[in-house]
């Protein structure tokens, strides 16, 4: 590809369970249609609004295995699949704990709905799980490493992650 064709960013393809398949679509002849590592389909868009996932900077070198996943497309802000799965394991979780009462693993778990499709605000994730976090601490001390994979990074910060 000549220098003045280069993309502004590449894209990427991975599987529905978030294995990166290739950080530089454009630069692949490589088509597979399933993961080799646990057999989901690939995809590289977003199943919402059709948006290309972001990969590789061109231009940088980065070292294999470097170019993050990225957990929410940043058209239209829905989870991707492997996001979703992790949020839906999140959402078993409280829906069988003994330690919330059922009024507010409702209320968590409409959050939880609302971050899979993109449509909650910063304030209110921090509102809803720091207030999950307070009343069920051995909950989440488990899903806690879950929640640090998929929630941003201002909002980690914010409830303590
Ligand atoms: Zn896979
Ligand atoms: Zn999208």
């Amino acid at each position: 590809m000549p220098l003045n064709q280069q993309p502004e960013r590449y894209h990427q393809r991975v599987c529905e369970n978030g294995h990166q398949i290739t950080p530089r679509i454009e630069l692949t002849s490589d088509n597979s249609k399933f993961c080799e590592k646990c057999g989901a389909s690939v995809i590289e868009q977003c199943r919402n609004c059709e948006a290309l996932i972001p990969g590789a900077h061109p231009g940088v070198i980065e070292p294999l295995g470097s170019i993050p996943v990225p957990s929410y497309c940043n058209q239209c802000g829905k989870a991707y699949p492997w996001t979703s799965k992790k949020i839906e394991k999140i959402k078993n979780a409280v829906w069988n704990s003994r330690e919330l009462k059922k009024r507010d693993k409702t209320q968590i778990k409409n959050a939880l709905e609302q971050l899979n499709r993109g449509e909650i605000t910063d304030e209110k994730q921090i509102t809803i799980f720091t207030e999950f976090r307070k009343l069920a601490p051995k909950l989440w001390s488990i899903v806690q490493p879950i929640f640090s994979d998929i929630l941003a990074s201002v909002i980690k910060k914010e409830i303590g992650l």
